[in-house]
C-alpha cells in the first residue's frame, strides 16, 4: 500500500465540498479521460445484484466510475492515474444501518455502562464509583441494565439512594425502554405516588406503599429523557455528535436512519452540516404518538429538507425522511403485545403503546404527505395491527412503509410484507444476544419458530433491512452481519446456530445493511452498492472474508472508510503508511 494515499487532485477530506462544475467543464474538451484513482486486487463485494462480485474499481469526481475484473479496470489508467493495490482485502460498500439512536452517544461514552454485567451489585460498583467523580447534583447517566440476565428482578430507587443519595441517577436499561432512577430524580420530576401513569407508560409502585420503586416504563421514562434537564448545553451536543460520527466511520458507518426525538437534533445536525463537517448521510426520523402530531410537524419538515436541498454536492446528507411511531413495547418487560398469552406469565399479553386507530391516524396523515412511516411492533399482535395501519391507509407514501423489529410474527401476516411493500427492518443481534436471557421463556418453544424470520420474509417475497439499533446492540456492522449468518452470540453458542434455517448468506445480509437501507431513503441510485455512478461509499477490511462463516467475521478490522471517494476515517496502520510516503 505503500503509494495510496498521496492526493493528486484538490479533494476535500470530508468529501462535501468537491466541485463537481470542475470536471465538466476540463473534461468538456476531450474524448477521453482516465480515471483519477483505481482500487484493484480486492475481494470487493458490492451489494449490486446484478454483478455482486468485482476485482476492481474505479474512481473520478468522488463516483465509482468502473466497476469489474482486474484487467478491465486497469486498462483504463493512464501515466496519471494512482494505483492502489488492495492485496486480496475485502472491500464493501458503506455501511447503511436501518435503526440507529446515534444521541445515545451522550449516555454510552459519558455515563456508566453496564452492559453484559449480569449481577446487580455489580452495577451499583460502577454508579458508586461513578458517583466519586460526578460533583453532588449532578447527573449520573448510562445505562444498558438487563434484568432479565441478572435474575429477573427489577432494580430499585433505594438501591441508588445508598450510594448516590445527591445525585441524580437515571440509567435506561438495555431495550431503553424502561428507566431505573434515584429518588432524587423522582423528586426533581415530581413523579410520586399520586402521579398516574402518562398514556402508553408506568410508573411502577409499590404494591403495598404506592410508592414508586424508581422504574419508569416505556412513555413515563421519556418524562425523564425528553427533559431539557436531561439533555445536555448545546457546545456540549455539538462534541458529542462529532465524536460518535468519528467512531461509527471507524467502524465503516456511512449512513444510518436515525431514530431521533426532537427537531432540536435536526437543527444541532443541520449546523454541523453547513460547516461542511458531516461525513455521514442521515435519513432521520421523528417519533410521534398522534396524527396530530403528524400534522404540527409538518411546516418543520418541508422547511428544513428544503433548506437540507442545498447540502446535496457529493450525495444525500440529511434529511428528514420519516415519522415513526411506537405499536407497542418490549418482549422483556412484556410490554410487546401479543395475540395470545406470554408463555412465562399466563394472562399477560402486553399491550398497544398507541391504540390503533391512532397508529392509524400517523400513517394515513403521513402517507397522504408522501412521507412513509416506521412503526416499532414487536409483538406478534402488533406486527398485524401495524400491516392492518398500512393497509388501511387510503393512501400511500411512494417511498415503502416499515416496520421494525418484528420479533414474534404470525404465520398469516409473512406475505403481507410483499403485497403491501411493507419493508421488515430487523436486527439481527436482538435475536442472538436474547435467546438465552428470556425469548424462548417468554413466547415458548411453539412460537419461537416464527421469531426473528429473517429468512420466512425473504421467502415470502418481504424486503429485510438490517440494523443494529445501537445502543440496544453492537454498533459494529460485522457484529449483525455474524449474527446474521450464523445465528449464534458474539460468543459462538449456540452450537449449529438457534433455527439456523433462518440464517442468511453474506451478501444477503450486507446487501440487507447497504443496498436496503438506500432504498429506503430513495437513495438506491446514488449510494448503498459499489455500481458505476454511485457516489464512492466504501469500507476496506484488513483481511479477505474468512472461508467459513465464523467468530472469525469478528477478528475483521476496519482499514479505511471511504464517503464520495474521500477517506473518513484510516486505521493507525493506514495512517502510519500514508505519512511514511
Ligand atoms: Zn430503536
Amino acid at each position: 500500500m505503500a503509494t495510496t494515499f498521496r492526493r493528486r487532485r484538490t479533494q476535500s477530506t470530508t468529501s462535501l465540498h468537491i466541485p463537481i462544475f470542475l470536471s465538466a467543464a476540463i473534461l468538456a474538451g476531450f474524448a477521453h479521460a482516465a480515471p483519477e484513482r483505481i482500487w484493484f486486487n480486492g475481494d470487493i463485494h458490492t451489494a449490486d445484484l446484478a454483478s455482486p462480485a468485482a476485482q476492481a474499481f474505479a474512481i473520478e469526481d468522488g463516483r465509482f466510475s468502473a466497476v469489474g475484473s482486474n484487467a478491465a479496470i486497469r486498462s483504463l489508467a493512464d501515466e496519471n492515474t494512482e494505483l492502489v493495490d488492495l492485496a486480496g482485502k475485502t472491500v464493501i460498500p458503506g455501511i447503511i444501518d436501518g435503526h440507529f439512536h446515534l444521541f445515545s452517544w451522550y449516555e454510552m461514552s459519558r455515563g456508566v455502562n453496564l452492559v453484559g454485567l449480569n449481577y446487580i451489585p455489580s452495577w451499583i460498583e460502577r454508579v458508586k464509583a461513578k458517583a466519586t467523580e460526578v460533583p453532588d447534583g449532578g447527573w449520573i447517566i448510562g445505562g444498558g441494565w438487563d434484568h432479565n440476565a441478572a435474575g429477573g428482578e427489577f432494580p430499585t430507587a433505594e438501591q441508588l439512594d445508598a450510594i448516590a443519595p445527591n445525585h441524580l441517577v437515571a440509567l435506561g436499561d438495555i431495550d431503553h425502554h424502561t428507566m431505573w432512577v434515584n429518588s432524587r430524580v423522582l423528586e426533581k420530576f415530581n413523579i410520586t405516588a399520586d402521579t398516574p401513569n402518562p398514556p402508553g407508560g408506568e410508573i411502577v409502585k409499590d404494591p403495598e406503599t404506592g410508592k414508586p420503586t424508581g422504574i419508569l416504563k416505556e412513555t413515563a421514562a421519556f418524562i425523564v429523557w425528553d427533559s431539557d434537564a436531561f439533555v445536555p448545553v448545546k457546545s456540549e451536543r455539538e462534541k458529542i455528535w462529532r465524536e460518535a460520527i468519528t467512531h461509527m466511520n471507524s467502524l465503516g458507518i456511512t449512513g444510518m436512519h436515525n431514530m431521533g426525538r426532537s427537531v432540536r437534533e435536526l437543527e444541532d445536525l443541520m449546523e454541523l452540516v453547513e460547516a461542511g463537517e458531516f461525513p455521514l448521510r442521515m435519513w432521520y426520523g421523528v417519533m410521534v404518538n398522534s396524527g396530530e402530531e403528524v400534522e404540527q410537524l409538518l411546516p418543520f419538515y418541508r422547511t428544513f429538507n428544503k433548506h437540507a436541498a442545498q447540502f446535496r454536492q457529493t450525495g444525500p446528507r440529511l434529511e428528514f425522511g420519516y415519522f415513526k411511531g411506537l405499536t407497542d413495547g418490549v418482549l422483556s418487560s412484556r410490554t410487546a403485545a401479543l395475540a395470545s398469552d406470554y408463555s412465562d406469565a399466563p394472562g399477560e399479553r402486553g399491550k398497544f403503546f398507541i391504540e390503533p386507530s391512532h397508529i392509524n391516524d400517523i400513517v394515513h396523515i403521513a402517507n397522504s404527505e408522501n412521507i412513509p412511516v416506521a412503526l416499532h411492533a414487536i409483538g406478534d399482535k402488533a406486527v398485524h395491527a401495524a400491516l392492518d395501519a398500512f393497509e388501511q391507509s387510503p393512501v400511500k407514501s411512494d417511498l415503502p412503509n416499515r416496520i421494525e423489529h418484528i420479533e414474534v410474527i404470525q404465520p398469516g401476516d409473512l406475505p403481507r410484507f410483499e403485497q403491501l411493500n411493507v419493508v421488515a427492518s430487523m436486527q439481527p443481534q436482538h435475536a442472538v444476544g436474547t435467546i438465552d436471557p428470556y425469548i424462548v421463556q417468554r413466547i415458548g418453544k411453539n412460537r419461537s419458530s416464527l421469531a426473528y424470520v429473517w429468512r420466512k420474509i425473504l421467502d415470502n417475497g418481504g424486503k429485510l433491512a438490517l440494523s443494529s439499533d445501537w445502543p440496544t446492540s453492537p454498533a459494529n456492522p460485522l457484529a449483525q452481519i455474524h449474527a446474521a449468518v450464523t445465528r449464534q452470540s458474539l460468543d459462538g453458542t449456540p452450537k449449529g446456530g438457534w433455527y439456523s434455517d433462518q440464517a442468511l448468506t453474506f451478501d444477503e445480509a450486507l446487501y440487507a445493511m447497504t443496498q436496503q437501507g438506500a432504498a429506503l431513503s430513495g437513495w438506491q441510485k446514488e449510494v448503498g452498492s459499489i455500481s458505476k455512478g454511485k457516489w464512492a461509499d466504501f469500507v476496506i477490511l484488513d483481511r479477505p472474508l474468512p472461508e467459513k462463516m465464523n467468530l472469525d467475521l469478528l477478528q475483521m478490522q476496519v482499514e479505511s472508510t471511504f464517503i464520495a471517494g474521500g477517506a473518513v476515517y484510516r486505521s493507525s496502520t493506514q495512517q502510519t503508511a500514508a505519512r511514511e510516503q
